[in-house]
């Protein structure tokens, strides 16, 4: 079984197209992690993709802000001006729809994997760093768990003492140094992870329509429970390029903060 691993899509409708472009003929299902909606342009484009599409859905903070379940109260200026922007152009059903996503972690059909939003054990909470993963990892009742919200690509692992990050946009062979576009930053790239039995995983697909760690193209994973080899379960991290002028030119004549829409090639 192969799972499309999608999160943080905020309304980004070109982002998901080139995404859902790439994806073609490699996933069986759809696992959506939430923050559909929210910064972007396009909040019910995007949903009206992906309610036919996906198997399930875990409801992130922005989903819950945008229809109301939460006050905008808790976000900065720009996120409450996307929020309260987005609460009025939400179609009915729609908005229906956001209300009733689930709360994680969700159990897709399939033993040993968890899906959530934020972090296993609250879904707001933010898994940026080893501290922040450390708890998790102890406690999720499941080994392998999929969160998005922090729009970083990459994930934590565990196995008994030994830990490390997993940064898959800075490996080296993705042609890049830590932290800076040594190839050619305009291309599509993967890399693929094979996640050891006995090992425990907090992974991240990255976000789609809104990155965060300083590369700009659309972000998705693709995990895969029976791969042909032997060796284990694998992940593998996707950055697609996507038509950023069109997604900013939609943030820019719908009034939104033109923050929302520079910091999209920014990556931040
Ligand atoms: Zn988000």
């Amino acid at each position: 079984m192969r799972a499309l691993i999608l999160s943080d899509i905020h309304a980004n409708l070109e982002a998901l197209q080139a995404v859902l472009a790439a994806a073609e003929g490699q996933w069986d299902e759809i696992w959506n992690l939430g923050d559909l909606v929210g910064y972007g342009a396009s909040p019910n484009q995007v949903i009206e993709i992906i309610r036919p599409l996906e198997t399930l859905v875990v409801r992130g903070n922005h989903d819950r802000v945008c229809c109301g379940l939460t006050s905008p109260n808790t976000f900065n200026p720009t996120a409450r001006t996307a929020a309260n922007w987005t609460r009025t152009q939400l179609s009915p059903e729609n908005l229906a729809w956001l209300r009733e996503m689930a709360q994680g972690p969700i159990h897709p059909m399939l033993p040993g994997v968890n899906c959530v939003h934020g972090s296993p054990l609250d879904e707001d909470s933010y898994i940026l760093t080893m501290r922040d993963a450390w708890a998790p990892l102890q406690q999720m009742s499941t080994p392998i768990t999929f969160f998005g919200h922090t729009h970083i690509q990459g994930g934590f692992s565990q196995k008994d003492h030994d830990w490390h990050e997993l940064r898959p946009h800075n490996h080296p062979a993705n042609g890049r140094e830590a932290g800076s576009f040594a190839g050619d930053p305009d291309l599509p790239v993967s890399y693929t992870v094979t996640l050891s039995p006995g090992t425990r995983h907090l992974l991240n697909p990255g976000s789609v329509g809104q990155p965060r760690d300083r590369d700009w193209r659309a972000a998705f994973a693709i995990f895969n429970s029976e791969p042909e080899t032997d060796e284990g379960q694998t992940i593998t991290f996707h950055r697609v390029p996507y038509d950023l002028v069109a997604s900013q030119g939609r943030i820019l004549m719908a009034g939104l903060p033109e923050r929302l829409a520079a910091r999209l090639r920014e990556g931040r």
